[in-house]
């Protein structure tokens, strides 16, 4: 089977340009994109892709990615807008543990905990993208990242059969885990939280919402483009380089925190690059820190 024999149940966009999907809205032409929210028809493309050999690249909602000018000579099969609400599996004392599916978005995760007064992803407020993007990437902030609260993890790995992960096999680090690598894709996670007061939970909501006051609002971002090296804070060395409102074509380091890279409306990846490339040399040349990037380049020509 070829993965073009499903596109009569499963809606397939051909030669779609990536740009209409991911938060930065830049990137040229895949040959295919698949969005899927449930985990059978998952299961199925890529049973369907090792049979047929065809490239498969996975994402989320792609607020953490940068898709190159040049597009995807593969399918994206994109993970995502899954209804299925999360599920309690088990609890004990103050301890809950869920059950949450990879495409369902982290907002709405957030949002679910908060009205269950369940505790822990309060740090999560205003990350977007999929749960299963943030556990890929380990995504957190404010020194905390939902690796911290993952007990176990589903995913569907090359030849289409499912493999079960407990704590014990997994390894989170700052920004990364063991499904950082494309091969094994996340489909659902089990995070335990903690039963706390209402007004408790809203109170941490309420300060990690205020903590992102000063990143921008209401413009096309990835998020933060560096991590910060070890001791120190990217946005930090960057602002004191003199990044802020650096620009190339129609891309600009914002002036708001210089660690986000803003599409003013009509930039291209290769400007994003070009602005990368300046922001790092200059930090390199104040600090000697070579930054490491954040986000996650993809398409043809990435390393
Ligand atoms: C305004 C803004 C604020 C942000 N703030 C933060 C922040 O505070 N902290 C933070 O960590 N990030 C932040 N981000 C970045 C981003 O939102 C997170 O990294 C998010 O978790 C990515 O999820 P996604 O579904 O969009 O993943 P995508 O961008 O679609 O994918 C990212 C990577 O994960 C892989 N991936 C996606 N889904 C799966 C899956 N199911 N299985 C295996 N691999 C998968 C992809 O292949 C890709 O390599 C921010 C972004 C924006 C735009």
């Amino acid at each position: 089977m070829c993965l073009s024999s499903l596109a009569s149940r499963i809606p397939v966009r051909f030669q779609e340009p990536m740009r209409f999907w991911n938060t930065w809205g830049v990137g040229g032409i895949a040959k295919a994109v698949m969005p899927i929210t449930s985990e059978s028809a998952l299961a199925e493309v890529r049973r369907a892709s090792s049979d047929a050999g065809d490239r498969l690249f996975i994402l989320g909602e792609g607020s953490n990615v940068l898709v190159l000018d040049g597009g995807i000579d593969g399918w994206v099969i994109l993970l995502r807008d899954d209804p299925s609400p999360p599920e309690i599996v088990r609890s004990w004392g103050n301890s809950v543990e869920i059950r949450v599916s990879a495409g369902y978005p982290l907002r709405r995760l957030v949002n679910w905990s908060v009205r269950r007064r369940l505790s822990g992803l309060e740090f999560a407020v205003g990350i977007p993208g999929t749960v299963g993007g943030a556990v890929a990437g380990n995504a957190g902030a404010q020194g905390r990242s939902i690796g911290d609260l993952v007990s176990f993890v589903r995913t569907l790995e090359v030849d289409g059969t499912f493999s079960d992960w407990g704590k014990g096999d997994l390894t989170f680090a700052y920004r990364s885990s063991p499904f950082a690598g494309g091969t094994s894709w996340v489909t659902s996670v089990g995070l335990v939280l903690s039963l706390s007061s209402d007004g408790l939970v809203r109170q941490r909501l309420r300060h990690f919402a205020s903590l992102r006051k000063g990143q921008p609002k209401n413009s096309r971002t990835a998020g933060c483009v560096f991590k910060n090296p070890p001791g120190g804070s990217a946005g930090l060395m960057l602002d004191s380089a003199g990044c802020k409102g650096l620009s190339v074509g129609g891309a600009m380091v914002s002036r708001e925190h210089a660690n986000f890279i803003e599409n003013l409306g009509d930039a291209t990846s290769d400007d994003i690059l070009k602005l990368i490339d300046i922001c790092r040399s200059r930090v390199r040349d104040q600090f000697g820190v070579n930054l490491e990037l954040e986000i996650k380049v993809i398409g043809d020509g990435a390393l």
